[in-house]
């Protein structure tokens, strides 16, 4: 009966900062988390559910702490996919909804698609009910202040269950000042988020280098075809966006619990949690 739970708050983290909050916010979630994977929940609704909270709570560069583009809008990208049935949803550029990681559940759940983007995904999440942000200007508040200490602080979430099924989500406001439009590695899948029989994977940084790397899925791949430990496949795939230029980091979790969330970047806000007490909340080396 062992699980095993990873959460990152995104790879912006900058040094000369203090993250506590973030920090205590996320130790907590992590035992809710726990005490959800304890009962027997599935590793896809404890990360749909960890997703949710992060982006609720205003902390990070997603959801409800997501800064405007070039243009002043905020619009959302977010993904999530279960590894046992390799069913995957995704919303890209949505505008005006409080968790675009529960949308991409919909879009898994009551479409035959994997990805919705823009008006298309916001014609869909009305249809559904999802919350929608009544006044987005008061509530993206920390967008609005500049909390966000970077130019990018996605957040996601990666887990083993007890019937040791494996399931990522990711979630993000994409980067700061983006063009209206653009759409990073968060809600593509195999880029900033995948989840098969081998390994979950939720990746944070410079999207535009995690598409090129297909990030998420390449941890995988190492591990299908060249017998790859997670960790030096997490570690290879991080080494190729660091060398071509990009920075950032991920969580992964394979289907023995093994966890791993290399960066290449000052740092990277990240738990994890695991059936044997193991309990860990940084946000530096
Ligand atoms: N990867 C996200 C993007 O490029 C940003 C981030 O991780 O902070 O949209």
């Amino acid at each position: 009966m062992t699980w095993t739970l990873a959460l990152h708050g995104g790879a912006g983290a900058i040094a000369a900062r203090v993250y506590k909050h973030e920090e205590d916010h996320m130790a907590a979630l992590l035992e809710e988390g726990a005490a959800m994977l304890t009962r027997g929940d599935s590793a896809l609704d404890v990360v749909t559910a960890m997703a949710e909270a992060l982006e609720a709570c205003g902390l990070h560069q997603a959801g409800k702490g997501s800064a405007p583009n070039a243009a002043g809008d905020v619009e959302l990208d977010a993904s999530l996919m279960d590894g046992a049935t390799r069913r995957a949803g995704a919303v890209a550029a949505l505008r005006g909804f409080l968790s675009p990681v529960r949308v991409a559940r919909g879009v898994m759940e009551h479409t035959t698609h994997v990805l919705l983007v823009g008006a298309g995904a916001e014609a869909f999440a009305r249809t559904r009910d999802f919350p929608r942000v009544e006044d987005p200007h008061s509530y993206y508040v920390a967008a609005e202040s500049g909390a966000a200490s970077a130019q990018t602080g996605t957040i996601g979430a990666v887990a083993r269950d007890v019937q040791g099924r494996l399931a990522a989500a990711t979630s993000t406001g994409g980067l700061q000042g983006k063009l209206p439009g653009r759409v990073g590695d968060t809600p593509i899948i195999g880029a900033g988020c995948w989840a098969d029989e081998r390994a979950a994977v939720s990746c944070t940084g410079l999207g535009e280098y995690f598409m090129r790397v297909n990030a998420a899925a390449d941890v995988s791949a190492r591990i299908a075809y060249a017998g790859a430990r997670l960790e030096d496949a997490a570690n290879a795939v991080i080494e190729d966006v660091r060398q071509l230029g990009g920075y950032g980091g991920l969580i992964a979790v394979d289907r023995n619990g093994n966890v791993a969330a290399p960066f290449a970047s000052e740092g990277m806000k990240r738990g994890i949690a695991t059936s044997s007490g193991r309990r860990e909340v940084k946000t530096f080396r």
